[in-house]
């Protein structure tokens, strides 16, 4: 059946892309674009880096109000989806509205986890997930002297490294004992936090915050960690950890594990309903494990994946995810999945910078690295061809992956 009307739950990196991607592939039919934010899709990574320096929104959109007149793609924004009914394909609205589709994609992405911390609602208890937050957060930090930031995963340690250069202290505390170690190896692990200690940025790994201090008048004053002790903060920035929006999928019976499951054409439990992005979960081509990433890359190239199937030329997804983070004059960079992996090892590219290739069971499965942009996108090059590159290959050149990819 040709589809007449793709609706998209959700404007950003990924439902701006699948809109975008379906014009490209030639798809003639009513696009929908459903948002609750207002506004037009921006870009969300500057939002703890860049946009708190020079708080300049228009920076951040995706593309002009003109792409999408151009394009005929109708933008709804302020519109929250309240529910999906899948046998009537139609969605429901916040303000009541009834809207049907031939084909619906959910890219609701993740909100921010809210952590078991006592008084979490005292003000200038903040969070980093959208343009408003990060607006709040600017306008708040022009007041303010020390920030204590819960969590020490990319985005707590992404403001960590800007908190100086907009005349605060900041204190960071985390429960595991290294930064982001839910996505980096020990090694880089120790490379940023004796960076960030170099910035100025006080770290407390190991500790958890079990309630925040009341000034008595209903401001933040501190955080008190589970040892007893007290730290002194006027503003704390909650980072720790996203939550998938899955709910609207999991009240309309589609099939939802961590986020909702997709299979490797991200098409969801329905045939009608695909998923991609930051909500979704699933299966890595790499690894065949079923997996749930939070990056722009992997929305957009989940739309393109959607975006191939809707117009009739279907490709399973098998883009290697990569991620990147700037902190301070940092730029990380990781390519591929280093979670099953069991075994790294440092390397210092000729031209500068460290990376560490993280292997399983001997087969090289991702790379991570700082300042080296050769040694990045060889890895890209080498884990995308599928070859496999063991570790004894890499350690007759040295781990120089350059060198390899250049030989091999
Ligand atoms: C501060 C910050 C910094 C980041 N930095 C990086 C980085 O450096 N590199 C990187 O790769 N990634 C980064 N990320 C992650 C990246 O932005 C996300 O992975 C990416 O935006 C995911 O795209 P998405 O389309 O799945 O979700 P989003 O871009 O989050 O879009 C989801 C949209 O859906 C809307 N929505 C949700 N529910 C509904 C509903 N019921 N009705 C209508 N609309 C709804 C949400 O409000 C939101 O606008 C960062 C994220 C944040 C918050």
């Amino acid at each position: 059946m040709t589809l007449q009307r793709v609706v998209i739950v959700g404007g950003g990196h990924g439902g701006f892309q699948m809109a975008a991607s379906l014009r490209a592939d030639g798809f003639a039919g009513e696009i929908l674009l459903v948002s609750d934010e207002p506004g037009l899709p921006y870009q969300r990574p500057p939002l703890s880096k860049a946009f708190l320096k020079h708080g300049d929104a228009a920076r951040l959109d995706l593309r002009p109000s003109k792409f999408f007149d151009d394009n005929t793609i109708s933008l709804m924004p302020q519109t929250r989806v309240t529910g999906i009914d899948p046998d009537g394909k139609h969605i429901t609205t916040g303000d009541g509205k009834t809207i049907g589709y031939d084909h619906l994609v959910l890219a609701t992405g993740s909100r921010n986890a809210r952590p078991p911390i006592a008084n979490l609602d005292l003000r200038n208890v903040l969070s980093l997930r959208n343009l408003a937050d990060a607006s709040e957060l600017r306008t708040r930090l022009s007041a303010a002297r020390h920030v204590l930031v819960v969590g020490g995963g990319f985005i707590g340690m992404e403001f960590a490294a800007v908190a100086p250069g907009l005349g605060v202290n900041a204190t960071v505390i985390e429960g595991a004992e290294r930064l982001m170690s839910r996505a980096v190896s020990d090694t880089m692990s120790a490379h940023f936090l004796m960076s960030h200690q170099g910035w100025g940025t006080s770290v407390r790994l190991g500790q958890f915050v079990s309630e925040l201090l009341d000034d008595g008048a209903g401001n933040v004053a501190g955080a008190r960690l589970a040892d007893g002790t007290d730290i002194a903060g006027d503003i704390v920035l909650i980072a720790a950890g996203v939550v998938p929006n899955s709910e609207l999928a999991a009240e309309a019976g589609l099939a939802v594990s961590d986020g909702i499951d997709v299979d490797d054409l991200l098409c969801t439990s329905d045939p009608n309903i695909s998923a991609l992005g930051d909500c979704c979960n699933f299966p890595d081509p790499l690894s065949g494990r079923r997996v749930r990433l939070e990056s722009v890359q992997a929305a957009t190239d989940h739309a393109r994946t959607i975006s191939k199937r809707l117009t009739g030329k279907p490709v399973p997804y098998a883009a290697v995810p990569w991620f990147w983070s700037d902190q301070g004059d940092l730029k990380l960079q990781i390519a591929g999945l280093g979670a099953g992996a069991d075994e790294h090892v440092a390397h210092k590219p000729e031209k500068g910078g460290l990376a560490v290739l993280s292997f399983s069971s001997g087969r090289l499965v991702s790379v991570e690295t700082v300042d080296s942009a050769s040694t990045h996108m060889t890895a890209r090059k080498l884990l995308a061809s599928g070859r496999i590159v063991s570790k004894p290959e890499l350690a007759a050149v040295n781990y120089n992956l350059v060198d390899y990819a250049r030989a091999v």
